[in-house]
């Protein structure tokens, strides 16, 4: 058992020490066949965002603001959900993740019309995310960015080149 005594924290709430005891029982029951590197991680990164989604924690990365729900996302519960997937499944943990990096601009910067046509399917696992910021010649200097972004009647043409994107070749 690890040492959880960090959930007494004053700085977290008994909400946070719920939703980690509940997501601590989900993961010991559902995260079993991914505790180790699965043979086809794309198919293994699919189906956990479904079953993420279908178990609601997707909900806590993604804004609910156009779905009349809490349009903030609660860094604290963030913070203990990563905590707790880490612990069963390095690739859950990464699944959550990423489908919240994927979708944050959207989240906090997007349109409406962007948010309400993005955000409910990222929540519900119908499409999966990703974030894609570096380059060859672009990593942690992100200023040194050259894609470049063309408006095109009422799309966006873009060029340029990206490398190392997690959920690159599966993201919608
Ligand atoms: C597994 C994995 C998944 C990734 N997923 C994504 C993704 O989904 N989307 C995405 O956009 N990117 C992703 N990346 C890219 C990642 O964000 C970059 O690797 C990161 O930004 C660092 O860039 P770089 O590798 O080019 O290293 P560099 O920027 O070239 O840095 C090399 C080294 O120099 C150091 N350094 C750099 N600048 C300074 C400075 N000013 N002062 C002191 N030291 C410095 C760095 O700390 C590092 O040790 C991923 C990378 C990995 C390894």
């Amino acid at each position: 058992m690890s040492d959880r005594s960090f959930l007494q924290w004053p700085f977290f709430e008994d909400e946070h020490r719920a939703l980690a005891l509940k997501l601590e029982d989900w993961a010991k029951a559902e995260l079993i066949d991914y505790s180790a590197t699965p043979a086809n991680v794309d198919l293994a990164c699919k189906e956990l965002v479904l079953k993420l989604a279908d178990a609601g924690w997707l909900d806590y990365c993604v804004s609910k603001k156009f779905e009349g729900g809490n349009p903030k996302l609660n860094v604290r519960s963030l913070c203990i959900i990563r905590e707790t997937l880490a612990r069963f499944s390095g690739l859950a943990d990464f699944v959550f993740a990423m489908q919240g990096l994927g979708s944050g601009t959207i989240s906090f910067f997007g349109s409406a019309e962007m948010q309400e046509k993005y955000l409910p399917d990222v929540r519900k696992g119908g499409e999966i995310a990703a974030f894609a910021l570096t380059e060859p010649d672009a990593g942690s200097d992100a200023a040194a960015i050259t894609t470049t972004a063309k408006k095109d009647h009422d799309s966006f043409l873009l060029n340029g080149e990206k490398t190392l994107i997690s959920n690159g070749g599966i993201a919608d």
